[in-house]
């Protein structure tokens, strides 16, 4: 029987400030059946469009790739803040409420024409990760499928998305 993930979501007023309500994924995380659920709604939308490489943004992005990358066989590589990781990278810039910020990606974590599931926890303006999807088009990567577990409708992140299959499992 399939749960309702949203009874898994916490919602906290004026956080991290004033007038933000943050939706909190960490009751989904602490129960194995809804983290389970969650992981293989993402990795059967990965298999269906072919994926074989997946990509998530720091931080929560690696709880939400790393178990579907299991399910799916393939590998998982982190885009993280400028600086972080060692070697060679791609590193694209990206515009904030207040200010910008950016992600790198080793510049061998995807092989050209490899098909990339990019995921992550929440959709809100969709900076973060149309800037995950530049690095991984930058390497020659196929943007293959979006997913999250949340997206906030108002932000209208998905407008940034318009040229990618998106799935999110819940919506707000
Ligand atoms: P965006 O770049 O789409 O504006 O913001 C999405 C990024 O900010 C994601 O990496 C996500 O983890 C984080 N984020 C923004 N608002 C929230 C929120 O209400 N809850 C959670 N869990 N993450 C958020």
């Amino acid at each position: 029987m399939s749960l309702d993930l949203s009874q898994y979501i916490a919602s906290y007023p004026d956080y991290p400030e004033p007038g933000v309500l943050f939706r909190d994924i960490s009751p989904l995380l602490e129960d194995g059946a809804a983290y389970a659920q969650a992981t293989d709604e993402i990795a059967d939308f990965a298999r269906e469009r072919n994926v074989d490489m997946v990509v998530g943004p720091e931080a929560r992005g690696f709880i939400v790739g790393c178990p579907v990358a299991y399910k799916l066989g393939t590998g998982f590589s982190p885009a993280r803040k400028e600086g972080k990781l060692p070697g060679e990278t791609q590193t694209v810039t990206y515009d904030l409420e207040y200010g910008t910020s950016s992600l790198s990606l080793r510049k061998n974590a995807v092989k050209p024409g490899q098909r990339v599931l990019v995921t992550d926890d929440l959709l809100a303006t969709g900076g973060t990760i149309e800037a995950t999807i530049e690095l991984v088009e930058k390497l020659g990567g196929v943007v293959a499928g979006c997913a999250f577990i949340i997206e906030l409708n108002e932000l209208n992140g998905s407008d940034k998305l318009k040229d990618y299959d998106v799935l999110s499992l819940l919506k707000y």
